[in-house]
């Protein structure tokens, strides 16, 4: 039966990896962006996306992707960043039309000002001192460093992925079911098989029927199964610890955020009580509250998402930590569209992502993605190209573009 990367019993080869992994992070500081960008606006968008498929997990079930973009229009490029949060605030605190009003009120206001005070001109390094004034709200923040870094590498005709020193061109994804009927779930998980993952992620919560995860470890015992629970379960409720006991034999890759996110006593006592690595996503929102994880040992594995960090810069931060202290990292998805998946695919090319992440994408809403359409590969399956053309992602088809655009906002510099 498949086990894998709880430190205490990793398998084979994983010691030496990981002592490489630390050797590599440290010489793989990304050389620091020493142009400034001229900037001549922003312009917010808003795009109305319905996804293909409704995603049901233990906060609820979304049919519709609102997505808000920023463009940062320079003098020598536009770069473009995605807003990961979701249309309600039931994975984290931020939702995207909060989001478009911190954005519209707060945060391109900020940008706009400080590169005024300096003949128009900032570096995407600054973006995060600059937003400082506002309290949290990463993925509002994270939107505007990525079109920063998206214009900067453009008018560099450089990859992220270069930026990164990634050499990679592929790196691996899983795939995800959502919360389903038993033959539902069991139906989704043959035709992943078929399509070729090795690694498959079940959306689970008190009540739902844990058995399915049985039956599929009995029919397929080498399938890298694994349980994302969203937060839903309690410690408090000795049927919630008895449910997630009950599942230590199964030999899960991970245990996915268990118990409340701002729970991380729970986590850590779980993870001592049972062998299955406690894996933390919505814990991990600032490098602070990683490092407390950390410390505290609430977590054997830890889901790095860039947006939920407050940028791609800082995901590096977090990757270079937890490789630091021998903790496998993987990089999760937001539904996001082919930009930010492209962003996350170079993230999860760094040495450190040594488990499969939810990065895959494929067409997942019934409108097109305008970045999809200029994506180099496939954009399906459990391999995903890693971006090597300029920029974090494909530029956008702009026809498209316009077509899924609801609403926009241009503030001039
Ligand atoms: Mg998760």
């Amino acid at each position: 039966m498949r086990r894998a990367y709880r430190r205490r019993d990793c398998p084979t080869g994983f010691d030496e990896d990981i002592a490489r992994l630390v050797v590599v992070s440290a010489r793989m500081q990304p050389a620091p962006l020493v142009e400034q960008i001229h900037l001549r606006g922003i312009e917010l968008r808003w795009l109305d996306l319905h996804l293909r498929v409704p995603h049901s997990t233990a906060s609820g079930t979304a049919t519709v992707r609102p997505v808000v973009l920023a463009r940062l229009i320079t003098d020598q490029s536009e770069g473009w960043g995605e807003c990961a949060a979701l249309a309600a605030p039931d994975y984290t605190e931020e939702y995207a039309a909060g989001a478009w009003a911190l954005l519209c009120d707060f945060l391109v206001p900020a940008l706009i000002s400080a590169a005024r005070a300096h003949g128009n001109r900032f570096q995407p390094e600054g973006v995060e001192a600059i937003l400082s004034d506002v309290r949290g709200n990463p993925m509002a923040k994270a939107c505007l460093e990525m079109a920063a870094l998206d214009s900067m590498l453009r008018a560099q005709h450089r990859s992220l992925a270069d930026f990164l020193g990634v050499e990679r061109d592929h790196v691996e994804a899983g795939t995800v079911v959502g919360l389903l009927e038993p033959a539902q779930v069991t139906d989704a998980v043959e035709r992943a098989i078929e399509a070729g993952y090795s690694r498959v992620k079940l959306k689970i919560a008190p009540g739902s029927d844990l058995g399915v995860l049985v039956t599929l470890r009995e029919r397929y015992p080498d399938l890298g199964l694994q349980a994302d629970a969203n937060g839903s379960f309690d410690m408090r409720d000795p049927g919630h610890v008895r449910s997630l006991e009950n599942l230590d034999h199964l030999g899960l890759l991970c245990l996915e955020q268990p118990l409340d996110p701002d729970d991380l006593l729970g986590h850590a006592e779980l993870a001592k009580r049972i062998a299955t690595p406690v894996c933390l996503d919505e814990s991990i929102s600032s490098l602070g509250r990683l490092d407390e994880a950390l410390a505290l040992g609430a977590c054997d594995v830890v889901c790095i998402k860039p947006a939920r960090l407050g940028g791609l810069l800082k995901a590096v931060t977090a990757h270079e930590r937890c490789a630091a202290r021998d903790v496998p990292v993987w990089c999760g998805g937001m539904l996001e569209t082919a930009l930010a998946r492209s962003a996350n695919a170079a993230i999860a090319g760094l040495r450190g992502f040594v488990m499969p992440g939810d990065i895959g994408g494929g067409e997942r809403f019934n409108e097109a993605d305008p970045f999809a359409t200029t994506l180099n590969g496939e954009t399906g399956g459990p391999r995903v190209p890693i971006h090597k053309g300029p920029g974090v992602g494909p530029a956008p088809d702009v026809r498209l573009l316009d077509r899924v655009t609801g609403r926009s906002h241009f503030v001039p510099c």
